[in-house]
This record gives structure tokens, C-alpha cells and sequence, in this order.
């Protein structure tokens, strides 16, 4: 295969091969790389610097759900910092926090009984760590022995020391093993394209899914497992990969049969993303303990939560009742405003209904346009979270090697002025199983033509990128 030069980082490399050195003054991912510049955003549209303006299909990374420069928010946002710019949670709450909080445990129909209101998805999966420990260090007669998890192989939740180690997403953790923590085993992911095997029904896939976590159970030690830890649709490690329908009720079943919590990671498939709310009222399974980030502020501000269940919060208060956790900015007023205002918005618009026809829409279109593309493995997803599979060779499943960065070329491609798009990429696996993909997420109030035009613009870009691979 002759691979024509399309290196994202190529012009970045001094001729002996060694690195150059970008002329920011911002500890970016990518030292080597100068970023483009955005200078402004407005309804779906990135501007940048340069004069250059690009659809945001993507949502940024699946954040942006009512679109940017939205002044009910700016505004909001404004009055509380007026108001009350910061509040220190130790000792207070406030009126928008407890608005925000009752908001969403509202959402759940009661199933949940607590929010807990942090800054990023990281910090919100390392406090549904400790709290699902605590539960049970609180719990009569006293469980303190659960300490161990069990998560998923392909899966990602957060990049803090504590999340990284609950994730699999080689890349974002290989460098830092060996990881602090060290009490989580995973098991495989479920993900029918690629590794249910084609004889196998359904049922039968499941099954094979719920043997192997109880067996992780009985290996580990069922009395010292606390939770096991998913994400309902895995975002960035597999790009938009729901499970097959009764995985999670089989998942749960063996969670309970051995006293273990379940702990669902929605921080970027939940707040209306797949097309309801909450991605497990698709399941019909309620977790314990779920994450939220990304929608819940679309952006506006760093806004993330957690929410637990009758069950962990009763027994926490039955305990000490105090849950030995905090952050300086945790229920940051503004970012609350912000996010109480966003959601409104959402309910006012009937946005997350939009999202389940738009997505419908979506995932027809992306289907017929490039479905039989032959180096397009797998279209999967839910609401407006699409995930678009490349591989090298369909019949094998074969993935592009990793060095020529598929996904990476073809989101940077995208921004070029005859796309003018931006979708978000994704690595190929370590393990080397999983191909390259790119996300599709725009924001919940994108209308048919929008929809088109996105089908339109991937289906050209796919066909451009892969012309260009001579093999
Ligand atoms: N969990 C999931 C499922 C995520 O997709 C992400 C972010 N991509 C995180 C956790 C971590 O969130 P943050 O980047 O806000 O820390």
C-alpha cells in the first residue's frame, strides 16, 4: 500500500526527524503543533482566526447541545456572577445549585435521589469512586472490604489517576502504568460488529457477556467488588458504540447477584445525547450512581455531576453522613446558572425529541451516502452520537496502521474551506482490533438541512480522503 502524505503533524517535523518545538506559550497535548486559533463562535459555527468558518459537527467533543453565543445563557451566567460569583460549598449552598440539583434529580422520576455538581467528567468519575466506596464503608453490617472494580476493556472515563485506571483507552493510559490504582479488572466491551461472532444470536452474545463478568466476580472475589463501571454508549475508545438490547439488564443482574453497585459513565453519551435524557432509560436499567458532563452545559461553562440512587445516599446518611469529598469549585454558581439555563432551554425547545428524529435522520442518511464505502467498517450510535468506522480492508476488518492517523487526517481534512467541517476523531485501539473512527455529535437543535448538509459534506470528505490511499 503506497500511503500519499497526508501526516497531520508532517510539517511539524525538523529534517532530522526530531520534533520541532510549536511557538505557544500553552502546554498543549501536542507540543510539536501550533493549534489553529478560534476567534469566535456562533450558532453551529467555529470561527477562527484566519477567517475560516466551520460547522461544528461535533459539538467540540460531544459538548455543544443548544449551539454557542446563546445571550439567555451568557446572561444567566452574568446575573449570578453578579450576584454571587462563588460560594463555598463547605458551608453554603445556593438558590441556583439547589435549582440545578432538584432539576435533575427530577429527570430520573425518582429513581434518583441526590446530584452532585463538580467541574469536569474526570472529577465527577472519581467522586462516584469514593462514593461508591463510602457506601459501603457506611453500610450495616459494614461492608469496607469492597474495594475492588470491575470495568471495560475500549471504554474511557476521565483522564485523572483515579478515572484512567476505570478506563481502557490504551492510549490515553499505557504511558502512566503502572497506575496508582490497582483494583480494577476489566472485561470485554460489548460491541456486535466487532466482536460478536457472526453465528452467535444476540442472546447468545449477551450471555457470553454475563458469564464472563461473573466469572471476573468469582475470580477477584465477589465480596470485594464495589461497582462495575460502564458507559451505556462508549464515546471516545470505540466512537458511539451502544450495546446490544438486554446486555446491561444481564450486567445488572449479575451486579446484584453478587451485592456489587452499577455505576453508568453518561458524562458524554447522557443529557439528551442518545435521543432520551438519561442513555439508560433506552436500557431499562437504573444504575446506582451515574455521571454526567458535556450536555449538561453544552459548553458554557465547566460543568459536570453525579447522581445517586436512594440506595447509596440512605446509606450514607444512615452512616456518618457526611461524604468525605469536595472541591474548592465544586457547584460553581455561574457554572450552575449556566447549565440550569441550557437545560431550560433544552425542555422549552423540545430538544431532545429533536434529537431522536434529527438523529434518525442522520443515521439514515450517513448510511445510504457512504454505508457501502469500502473502507467504512461500522455506522452505529443513538440520538446525535454517530460513530463512522474505517478500516483497510472490509472483508478482515483489517484497521489502517496507526502511524498515518486516519481519523486525525480526516477531522484535520474536514476543516479545510471545501468542507468546512469539523468531526471529531479517534484512535484505532492499542490492541489493535478496533479501527480508526470519527464521531458525528452535533448540537440538539440542528435542523433537516443541517442534516443533509452534514451527510453531504462526510460522504465527500470520506470519498475525497480515501482516493487519495493508493493501495
Ligand atoms: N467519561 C466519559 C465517557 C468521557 O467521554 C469523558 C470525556 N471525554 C470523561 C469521562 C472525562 O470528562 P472530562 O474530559 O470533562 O474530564
Amino acid at each position: 500500500m503506497v500511503l500519499i502524505k497526508l501526516d497531520p503533524q508532517a510539517e511539524m517535523k525538523g529534517t532530522d526527524g526530531a520534533q520541532a518545538v510549536g511557538s505557544s506559550a500553552v502546554l498543549h497535548r501536542h507540543l510539536s503543533e501550533d493549534f489553529l486559533v478560534l476567534s469566535k463562535s456562533e450558532g453551529n459555527y467555529l470561527i477562527l482566526e484566519d477567517g475560516r468558518r466551520v460547522f461544528d459537527a461535533s459539538g467540540g467533543a460531544a459538548v455543544s447541545c443548544i449551539g454557542y453565543r446563546n445571550k439567555r445563557v451568557a446572561d444567566a451566567a452574568y446575573r449570578q456572577i453578579l450576584d454571587a460569583p462563588y460560594c463555598s460549598t463547605v458551608f453554603y449552598t445556593t438558590k441556583v445549585q439547589e435549582e440545578l440539583c432538584r432539576f435533575l434529580v427530577d429527570s430520573t422520576g425518582g429513581q434518583m435521589a441526590r446530584a452532585y455538581i463538580v467541574n469536569s467528567g474526570s472529577e465527577a468519575m472519581e467522586a462516584a469512586i469514593k462514593l461508591a466506596r463510602q457506601y459501603f464503608i457506611e453500610v450495616k453490617p459494614s461492608q469496607p472490604q469492597r474495594t475492588r472494580f470491575i470495568s471495560r476493556r475500549q471504554s474511557y472515563h476521565g483522564i485523572t489517576l483515579g478515572a484512567l485506571a476505570m478506563g481502557g483507552h490504551m492510549y490515553r493510559r499505557e504511558k502512566f502504568e503502572p497506575l496508582l490504582m490497582k483494583n480494577v479488572s476489566q472485561v470485554s466491551p460489548c460491541n456486535e460488529s466487532r466482536f460478536k461472532a457472526p453465528t452467535k444470536t444476540n442472546e447468545e452474545y449477551v450471555a457470553e457477556l454475563a458469564q464472563e463478568l461473573d466469572e471476573e466476580f468469582r475470580k477477584v472475589g465477589p465480596e470485594t467488588v464495589c461497582a462495575f463501571v460502564a458507559e451505556p454508549i462508549v464515546g471516545a475508545a470505540q466512537g458511539c458504540v451502544p450495546s446490544v438490547p438486554g446486555y446491561f439488564k444481564a450486567m445488572k443482574a449479575v451486579c446484584d447477584k453478587y451485592g456489587a453497585l452499577l455505576i453508568f459513565d453518561e458524562v458524554m453519551c447522557g443529557m439528551g445525547r442518545s435521543g432520551t435524557l438519561h442513555a439508560w432509560q433506552q436500557e431499562g436499567v437504573v444504575p446506582d450512581i451515574q455521571t454526567i458532563g458535556k450536555a449538561l452545559g453544552g459548553g458554557y461553562q465547566p460543568i459536570a455531576g453525579l447522581l445517586a440512587n436512594h440506595k447509596v445516599i440512605d446509606g450514607i446518611a444512615k452512616g456518618s453522613s457526611v461524604f468525605v469529598h469536595g472541591h474548592t469549585y465544586q457547584g460553581h454558581p455561574a457554572c450552575c446558572a449556566a447549565a440550569l439555563e441550557v437545560q431550560r432551554i433544552i425542555q422549552e425547545e423540545s430538544l431532545v425529541a429533536n434529537v431522536a428524529s434529527m438523529g434518525r435522520l442522520l443515521s439514515q442518511g450517513l448510511k445510504r451516502r457512504i454505508g457501502n464505502h469500502p473502507n467504512v467498517a461500522d455506522i452505529r450510535g443513538r440520538g446525535l452520537f454517530w460513530g463512522i468506522e474505517f478500516v483497510s480492508d472490509k472483508k478482515s476488518s483489517t484497521p489502517f496502521p496507526e502511524e498515518i492517523h486516519v481519523a486525525m487526517v480526516i477531522s484535520k481534512l474536514g476543516l479545510d474551506p471545501k468542507y468546512g467541517i469539523n468531526v471529531y476523531p479517534g484512535a484505532g485501539s492499542a490492541d489493535g482490533r478496533l479501527g480508526d473512527h470519527i464521531i458525528i455529535s452535533p448540537a440538539f437543535n440542528i435542523q433537516k438541512e443541517d442534516v443533509e448538509w452534514i451527510v453531504e459534506t462526510v460522504g465527500r470528505l470520506v470519498d475525497d480522503y480515501f482516493a487519495t490511499l493508493q493501495v
